[in-house]
This record gives C-alpha cells, structure tokens and sequence, in this order.
C-alpha cells in the first residue's frame, strides 16, 4: 500500500492533476475512458520528434534503425509484461477497439454458417458490433450470455448455451460501464471443454489487475495503452501464435508483404502481417517507459491500493440517501445515480467543483436498456487519486443533492 508521501510523489509526475478548473483543483475521476500521461511519458513522445524521427523497416539509415530497434523492444517489453510466450503473438493496433476488428475480420475464414459466437448482455460497444457484423456476413448466430441484476454473468444459463456450435466467446476482463470483474477463468475453463476460442478484452483490466498470460490462458487479449498511463493511438492484440497464422490480413499495404507480383502477393511472417502501414511509431516507442512506469509500482499494489480507495468511496457513497451504486464486486470503478437527478445534471455540478466524471452509457446501451435507466454517473480510479479527493467528492455530492 502507497504512503501519502508516496501518492504526493507520484501525482507530482502527471503535470496535468495542477490543472484549475472552475476556480478548483481538478480531481479526475475518469480514468476508465484515459488515464493522464506522467512526465515520462509526454517527454518521451518529444524526445522521438527531437531525436529519432523516422519511419520503420524501411530506411537502412541510422535514425531508422534506431526506431526500428525501440519500437522491437517495445513488443518485447510487452510479451514479458504479459508473460506471452513469443513477441510474434504481440500485435500492435490503434487501440482496443481496432484489435477486436481485427479478430473479427481476420477470423472470418473460420467461422461458418450456424456457427454461434456468444457475448455477455453488459459489453462495450466495441465488442458487440464486430461481431455482429461477422456473423451477419457468415449466416452465424449471435447469442448473449444473460446477466443478473447485479450486473454478474449468469454462469449456469451460460454453460446451458454452450455446444458444439459455439465457435467463440468474447467477453471484457472488467466491465467498463460497471466495473464487475468477469469469472474469466471459469469461462475459458468451461470453453475449452468445447474447443472454443476466448477473445478478452482486458482494456479495463490491463492497469488494475496483474495480468499472467500463460496462466489465464486465453486465446486472444485486447487493451489500449491509453488506459495504462500511455498516449492514445496505440493498441495490443495478444494472439496465440498458431491462431495468428491462420489469420488473413485484414488490412493491406506496406510493411506487411513479403513479395508482390500483379498476379499475386505473398505476405509477410507474424507479427508484420498483421500490421499493414506506418504505425504509430512515437507512441509504441513510449510504451516503454509506460511499462516502466508500471513495474515501478507493480500493478499489484496498484491494485491493493485502488482497492482501498475503493472501498472507502464506495462506503461513503453508499451512506448518501437514495443512491444506487450498480453491480456488486467491482474493480476500480462505481457507476450510481441519485434519485431524482438525472445522471447528466450531476455529472455538470461535479464538474463545476472541478470534479471529472463520464455520465451517459458508457458505450453499452444494451445494459443500460437493462436497467431501464438513460445512463449512469461513473467514477473510476488510477494510482494518483486520494482519500482526501474522495472526501471532496463525498461533500459535493451531498451539496449538489441540497441544489437540486
Ligand atoms: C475503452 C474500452 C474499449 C475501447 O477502447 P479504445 O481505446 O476506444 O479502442 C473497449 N472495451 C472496453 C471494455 C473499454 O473500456
């Protein structure tokens, strides 16, 4: 667990958190949507552009090289944070949401007609409508895995789904919206009795809990680095390797050929067939310092720590009246409403006290359909928030409920 000293120390990085907003220090509670980026990190983006612009592969030059060989640490830093078995199963994307494209898209060729692929009731719209299409364009089926009204899966009626149609299950590690943790160990338990392929979305998961991929031993893992202290426009796909070969590119071009005729191309070995075009060389080179960042602190006292914070939140908030926090067991986050308060006007009054909260459906207007409820207010925690900014947001939210 971080002392104060240490928390003071740490939020001394992320020049961002001295931001006044509204006449008040910002206290940013939205972590679940980015987190903010610690001096490392900008100045690593900087240091590219002063130092080592260039593009990859290409250029036999010394400044090419040089980004080539970051940007190959970087995947190799990831494979070991991950625990992954080769960096030819470390894809780099846009983000979480192009490597669930990707798997859809480059899958198809194994997905047939009445195939089934099933997904929980409570997804990010990003791991709805990809597979939606898929299975739209392959004549399969799509089936949700239905949940309780805490939000968990119903595990029961999910093993009850399950037969030899079912092709593949993707699910999130944390719920984005509510921030249930997922039994995934249970799910690919009970999966691969089937031999069916299990795509996680770990977006929410990746900077909380400590992530072994040997042992979860999932067939494909998603998050974007965004959500781990890092700069948008960079994702991961993490796939098994023989998976992986099967795949099809699903976008085409540079750097991910190995010979092109008119007649016919060849394409290149893993990892660089899936990563067509120029990618996002500052941001995957950064990556490096965003794992060094991570391991500095270990995502698993940044788990203990956030667990506390959320804890105490999560008392607090449940002594305001009329507050309903949904879903049970959560990670770092908690999605409430107060009664009678539509959860747009109180995100506004936070945000008048400086307070940085997302309101609406989070991406997963089917859950919130579910709830009958138009959104929620959803606050989320990263290594740098503290008790102190919980006690302000305990104060205001019992002061906005006097102004409304
Ligand atoms: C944020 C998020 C996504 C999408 O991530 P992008 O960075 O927008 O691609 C997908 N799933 C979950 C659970 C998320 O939290």
């Amino acid at each position: 667990m971080f002392s104060k000293k240490e928390i003071k120390s740490i939020r001394n990085q992320f020049p961002i958190l001295n931001t006044i907003i509204n006449n008040r220090k910002l206290i940013y509670f939205d972590n679940a949507a980015t987190t903010q980026k610690p001096k490392q990190i900008i100045n690593s983006i900087k240091k590219f552009y002063y130092k080592i612009n260039s593009n990859v592969h290409r250029g036999a030059h010394f400044l090419s090289k040089k980004a080539t060989e970051k940007m190959e640490l970087s995947r190799k830093r990831i494979k070991f944070f991950l625990n992954a078995k080769s960096s030819h199963e470390i894809i780099f994307t846009s983000g979480a949401t192009e490597s669930i494209n990707l798997i859809a898209n480059s899958i198809s060729d194994l997905i047939n007609k009445n195939d089934e692929i099933l997904i929980p009731y409570s997804e990010h719209h990003s791991n709805i409508i990809p597979w939606q299409i898929l299975c739209k364009k392959k004549k399969a089926l799509l089936k949700i895995i239905p949940i309780d009204n805490n939000g968990n899966l119903k595990l029961e009626k999910f093993k009850s789904i399950l037969s030899k149609r079912t092709k593949l299950i993707s699910l999130s590690h944390v719920s984005n919206s509510l921030g249930i943790i997922n039994p995934i160990n249970k799910i690919i338990f009970e999966a691969k009795k089937y031999n069916i392929l299990v795509v996680i979305d770990g977006s929410q998961a990746i900077s909380h809990i400590p992530i072994n991929i040997k042992k979860i031993n999932p067939d494909f893992y998603v998050f974007s680095i965004h959500k781990m202290y890092g700069p948008t426009g960079v994702g991961v796909l993490y796939g098994k390797e023989e998976l992986l070969k099967l795949f099809s590119p699903y976008k085409y071009g540079g750097e991910m050929i190995k010979k092109v005729l008119f007649e016919k191309t060849t394409y290149a070995n893993l990892p660089f067939k899936l990563e067509a075009g120029t990618p996002n060389i500052e941001g995957i080179i950064s990556t490096l310092e965003v794992i060094k960042f991570i391991k500095k602190y270990s995502i698993k006292n940044i788990k203990i720590y956030e667990n506390k914070i959320m804890n105490y939140a999560t008392k607090l908030l449940n002594s305001i009246k009329g507050i309903k926090i949904y879903g049970k067991v959560r990670s770092n986050i908690i999605s409430f409403n107060l009664k009678n308060i539509h959860p747009f006007d109180g995100g506004q009054l936070l945000d008048n006290f400086g307070i940085a909260v997302r309101t609406g459906n989070h991406c997963a207007q089917p859950l919130m359909r579910f709830f009958s409820i138009p959104g929620t207010i959803r606050i989320s925690f990263a290594i740098y928030n503290s008790f102190e900014e919980i006690d302000f947001l305990f104060k205001t939210i019992l002061k906005i409920k006097k102004i409304l």
